[in-house]
């Protein structure tokens, strides 16, 4: 393909309700898009990054001014390197580092790419993923944070009305003084609800005792319980309690993933595609899981639904490689105010990898004008 330009839009929105973690609150959600404009197609790529950075995960600022800079000018130089071909989707990554930002930018360029490439070809990201007959439905899991106040209320009204959006199973995030009873409700309310916590790494060794209580809960495990650098720590705290450990922000990158497991640091995997890299990394870090028995699920940064089609399109890719977890494939709409992308239906708990040319659904640009985006064009010199 010809590149002609590349463009950075920005847009923000808010969250429903406010998205309490151990690691801090979410309320705002700015969206980052790379559009790749060429002669014969155009592609669209979402940027997982929140506003809100983590010990692990730049925030959307730091992405948008790296993206701005070495991003872009790294597809140019290919570009030009190439006579003007924009470089493939299986060579996106290889323009990127190993820094926590230019995972996320490999992430967004590649998806960019990757849109552009199947489009022009007709494919759906599916398609291209060889995803085969009966993977392409996957159940929805949603995520549900901190309340305002701690109040059990609101927090029993959100896991109801996940359950009601027909979530398979809700991931729950929880923190010191904010878990055992509040999860035994939930337990109570749904005696059947696959019920994961997620403590966003705010708690320590010595905390086992209680983190152990989560198990009369039936809980199915528990997600970062300790910090991300220490895996073997996190080895250590998976002896001492009675319920699988999850690792999620401990595993930024596939060789991460590899060291986790050979060091036994978790029994289950949160992989994220914005924070690993991209479908490549992922998939990498995948093989590395099913070799090692580890069952893995797709995890959301509450994408709007551009990333959310990519992350489904994964993720039943990876269902068809070794049985998963239920990954967090809800609506966008059930949490972000507005979504200016689509996101396919998810009926009676079931949602389908989009089928049409494409990773998916890019943002309305009527949307995208009503709401006051940002766009910054880098043409082709
Ligand atoms: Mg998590």
């Amino acid at each position: 393909m010809r590149l002609l330009g590349i463009e950075l839009v920005r847009v923000a929105t808010r969250f429903r309700v406010a998205i309490g973690t151990a690691a801090g609150v979410h309320r705002t959600r700015t969206l980052l898009f790379v559009r790749i404009v060429a002669e014969e197609a155009q592609g669209w790529g979402e940027c997982a990054a929140l506003d809100e950075g983590t010990a692990v995960d730049p925030g959307v600022d730091e992405i948008a001014a790296a993206a701005s800079t070495r991003g872009v000018l790294r597809l140019l130089d290919a570009t030009a390197a190439r006579g003007g071909e924009l470089p493939g989707e299986t060579e996106v990554a290889q323009l990127f580092g190993s820094s926590p930002a230019d995972r996320m930018l490999a992430a967004v360029f590649e998806m960019a790419v990757a849109d552009a490439d199947l489009r022009l070809a007709g494919r759906s990201l599916a398609q291209a993923l060889d995803v085969g007959p009966g993977y392409e439905t996957l159940p929805v899991g949603a995520a549900v944070g901190i309340p305002p106040g701690h109040d059990v209320g609101i927090l029993r009204q959100q896991v109801a009305q996940a359950v009601d959006d027909g979530a398979a199973r809700v991931r729950v995030k929880i923190e010191p003084g904010w878990d055992a009873e509040p999860v035994a409700a939930l337990r109570a309310d749904h005696p059947d609800l696959v019920i994961q916590v997620d403590a966003n790494g705010s708690y320590r060794m010595e905390d086992a005792p209680l983190v152990a209580r989560l198990a009369d809960s039936d809980v199915l495990c528990i997600e970062q319980p300790l910090p991300p650098a220490d895996l073997v720590a996190s080895a250590e705290f998976a002896r001492r309690i009675p319920l699988p450990v999850c690792l999620d922000e401990s595993l930024s990158s596939p060789r991460r993933v590899r060291d986790a497991l050979r060091n036994e640091a978790c029994q289950v995997a949160c992989l994220k595609p914005g924070r690993l890299g991209g479908l490549r990394a992922t998939r990498l870090a995948h093989a590395a899981c099913t070799e090692a028995g580890v069952p893995v699920f797709v995890g959301g940064f509450f994408e709007a639904g551009l990333g959310r089609a990519s992350n489904l399109a994964l993720a039943a890719r990876l269902a068809q490689d070794a049985v998963g977890l239920v990954g967090d494939l809800s609506d966008p709409v059930t949490y972000l105010e507005q979504d200016p992308c689509g996101y396919p239906g998810v009926q009676h708990g079931w949602v389908r990898a989009p089928d049409a040319p494409g990773v998916g659904t890019g943002p309305d640009e009527t949307v995208l004008a009503r709401l006051g985006a940002e766009r910054r064009w880098f043409p082709v010199t």
